[in-house]
């Protein structure tokens, strides 16, 4: 894991007044990677192109590069940054990735010589609301985890009163292969799934509109150089694999899920859509915000070897969701909150992930995704999807419309934000995940 260094000083501001309100998102110490068009550019602008956030402007990595304002990193990884992915550059590892973090932040540092220059900040700072953010990567593969014990127990008991953590659980971070091709970028509609139904347990079943439509709050993570096949990833290694984090909506049709589960696990319910935010906080960014945990309790079995943590590996990332509803938004009314989570509240770590996922010699390859689960704490108010918060439907939320939720409407507009916050460090943030629920269509 990497450790702070100058680029992570609190006193540290930018020459930009966006990126030094004590609650933006994208200030200095961030530098999230991310991917862009320029809405109405020229020719050349349309392409998609690498940016880092700074404030509510977005750095254009390429222009900088053509520029000679970032003269300071190696050739391989100015040629990696003018690609229309992100995927040359996580593949390029640790080394490069802290060069350019290190060069961009003496750019953008108030004392630049860039602070003066307003024509080269025309021409290397691209006005967030000019552009549309695409996905960060080409994303090969997408694996997602069940790793806080709170919704896996909270999950279970609805299902299995008696025995609501399988036995496996404290053995293994739980995943399942998830489908990469629907992953979409913060802001994509979401159409309301049609399945396969059942009323009762033993069918017979009907097709249609999917009627227990949900999310899942997640983080997910971006894998950088990646393994062979065959080979895998040490534990002691596993931080030199991991670029970045994004906010991952695991959007779910719980009445096709209860179907079809049995006995593979999810297919269809969760494969119609995944939404995720467009900026990669990568874990340079994240360093401050670690602490130690995550904890296990006394009774709690011994880890085998592999798994067991180099050192103690959490992170203090708080997560929150929210949903608008059309008639809220017609009526100009502020989303309504559902639930605060924290990530350090997990039973397994993301380092965890990765090493339990290669352990058979599965090869992990730059701009894989993989997610951690719902994150759920023990409140009430902590619990990370609709299944869980209103109890299957059995606690319907109120909106400030006056309408009632058990699961997801047409129209809704689910949205997720998440943040870190330390003594002795500035707040960062990863932006938004949010997603609309278009109606089916037959
Ligand atoms: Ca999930």
């Amino acid at each position: 894991m990497p450790t702070t260094d100058p680029t992570h000083d609190p006193a540290r501001r930018s020459f930009l007044d966006s990126a030094n309100d004590p609650r933006a998102d994208f200030p200095i110490q961030n530098l999230p990677l991310g991917v862009f068009v320029r809405h109405g550019g020229g020719a050349g602008e349309q392409k998609p192109r690498i940016g880092i956030a700074i404030g509510d402007r977005i750095v254009d990595v390429p222009r900088c590069i053509e520029l000679k304002l970032l003269d300071g990193i190696k050739p391989e990884a100015a040629c990696a940054l003018c690609a229309e992915t992100l995927n040359p550059f996580m593949a390029l590892g640790r080394t490069h990735w802290k060069q350019v973090r290190r060069q961009v932040a003496a750019l953008l540092d108030e004392s630049s010589r860039l602070r003066d220059d307003l024509g080269t900040q025309m021409a290397v700072l691209v006005p967030m609301i000019e552009a549309e953010m695409l996905l960060p990567a080409t994303i090969g593969d997408y694996s997602d985890f069940y790793a806080s014990i709170h919704h896996a127990t909270n999950v279970g008991s609805m299902f299995r009163p008696d025995n609501p953590l399988l036995p496996n659980y404290k053995h293994l971070p739980v995943g399942y292969h998830g489908r990469a091709s629907s992953i979409v970028a913060s802001g994509t509609d979401v159409r309301r799934p049609m399945g396969q139904t059942v009323t009762s347990d033993a069918g017979p079943p009907t097709f249609g509109a999917c009627k227990l439509l949900d999310y899942e709050m997640e983080m997910g993570f971006f894998v950088g150089p990646g393994n062979e096949l065959g080979t895998r990833i040490a534990m002691r290694d596993a931080a030199a694999h991991v670029f970045g984090m994004v906010i991952v909506n695991d959007w779910s049709a719980r009445d096709i899920q209860k179907w079809e589960y049995q006995p593979l696990g999810p297919f269809n319910a969760k494969n119609f859509a995944t939404t995720i935010s467009p900026w990669v906080v990568t874990l340079e960014a994240l360093a401050p915000y670690r602490m130690s945990g995550p904890p296990r309790g006394e009774g709690d079995p011994q880890l085998l070897d592999y798994l067991k943590p180099e050192e103690e590996f959490a992170l203090n990332i708080t997560v929150e969701v929210k949903i608008a509803s059309a008639i809220m938004r017609e009526k100009k009314m502020q989303p309504m909150l559902v639930s605060r989570g924290n990530l350090r509240d997990m039973y397994w770590t993301i380092m965890q992930m990765l090493v339990h996922h290669t352990s058979t010699g599965c090869n992990m390859r730059p701009g894989d995704l993989l997610a951690t689960g719902t994150i759920s704490g023990t409140g009430e108010d902590s619990r990370g999807c609709l299944l869980e918060r209103t109890w299957r439907g059995s606690k319907p939320l109120t909106l400030p419309d006056g309408t009632e939720r058990k699961f997801l409407q047409d129209g809704d507009e689910v949205i997720m934000n998440a943040w870190c916050e330390t003594d002795g460090f500035r707040r960062i943030g990863f932006g938004e995940c949010r997603g609309t629920i278009l109606p089916a269509s037959d």
